[in-house]
């Protein structure tokens, strides 16, 4: 079992870094956080002061970070100049396809192995060790990380080169966010059109309509009992983290200069639900929007 530097344990990478402690691994666990670290302490990581400090010996790094300009600031200033050559690291935040390929290459550049890897699923998968991994960097880089990423998620994906495992997962959300708005504007058509619910769900769910936030995530109370429509809009996944995919969507489109009217027009409406005070509700509270039942 290895030594393993995690670093940021915030929703996600508490959970994540408990299942590579529960898994056998010598965790070292660093977040800006104290009480982060304590947690992480409770379950099963050792707790130290500085990402410094977590790296000096780790044959392995885990950083868990909200976005680009903290991923590069730690992988720069803490992680490159105290690890030992050979280190594998991998980033599972979701961040820039920009940021995430300079960062490896200059990983690479020092000798470290190095790979982009964002995942899918949200806080109960990183506690419940079900994540997706979409992973991006060398092949031998990939076989390496592959050990240790499958002891925190059910699925670990090799995209491609350096920066893949980013745009998979933006590309995704994109989709995520689209069909998550068409099928709130289908749910609040029918209610206006008189069709029952549970009969549209049980219609559309086998009918050409069917798509994951439908039959999976099902915007409105009823018909999928674990929806988070059920518990008023509690996230789940939080309408703020997908606006920040979008915008890394929407960035991305812009340099690779792709058209992209539909993931433009998401963007636009879940600025609007964040703007109006949904940003801590779940993405499926749009729906509240779209019907305009939305009372802030
Ligand atoms: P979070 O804000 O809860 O956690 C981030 C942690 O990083 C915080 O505890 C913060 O203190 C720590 N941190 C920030 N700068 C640091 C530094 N310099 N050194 C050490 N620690 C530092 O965010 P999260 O929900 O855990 O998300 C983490 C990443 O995972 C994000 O990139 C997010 O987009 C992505 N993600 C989140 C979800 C979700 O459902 N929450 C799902 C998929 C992907």
């Amino acid at each position: 079992m290895s030594h393993i530097a995690f670093i940021g344990l915030g929703n996600m990478g508490s959970g994540m870094a408990a299942n590579l402690a529960k898994a056998g691994h010598t965790v070292h666990a660093f977040d800006l956080s104290p009480e982060a670290v304590k947690r992480a302490e409770a379950a099963g990581a050792r707790g130290v002061d500085s990402a410094a400090n977590a790296v000096a010996g780790a044959a392995a790094v885990v950083t868990m970070l909200p976005a680009g300009k903290h991923v590069r600031s730690v992988y720069e200033g803490e992680i490159f100049p105290n690890a030992k050559p050979g280190t594998l690291m991998m980033d599972c935040s979701t961040i820039d396809v920009a940021t995430a390929r300079s960062v490896g290459e200059a990983a690479a550049a020092k000798g470290f192995d190095f790979v982009d890897a964002p995942v899918s699923g949200g806080v109960a998968a990183a506690e419940g060790g079900t994540l997706t991994f979409m992973v991006g960097g060398p092949e031998a880089a990939f076989k390496k990380a592959e050990d240790y990423l499958s002891k925190m998620g059910k699925a670990v994906i090799h995209a491609g080169d350096a920066g893949t495992g980013q745009a998979a997962k933006i590309c995704n959300n994109m989709l995520l966010a689209i069909h998550m708005i068409g099928t709130c504007e289908a749910f609040a058509l029918a209610d206006k059109l008189g069709l029952d619910r549970q009969k549209f769900f049980d219609i559309a769910s086998k009918a050409s309509g069917q798509n994951w936030s439908l039959t999976s995530y099902c915007p409105v109370p009823g018909p999928l009992p674990s929806s988070a429509a059920n518990r008023d809009y509690t996230p789940g996944f939080a309408t703020a983290m997908m606006l920040k995919d979008l915008k890394l969507a929407m960035d991305a489109a812009a340099t690779a200069g792709a058209s992209t009217p539909l993931g433009a027009q998401a963007e636009a409406l879940y600025a609007m639900f964040d703007g109006l005070g949904g940003r801590e509700k779940d993405f499926s509270g749009i729906f509240k929007m779209i019907d305009g039942s939305w009372r802030g």
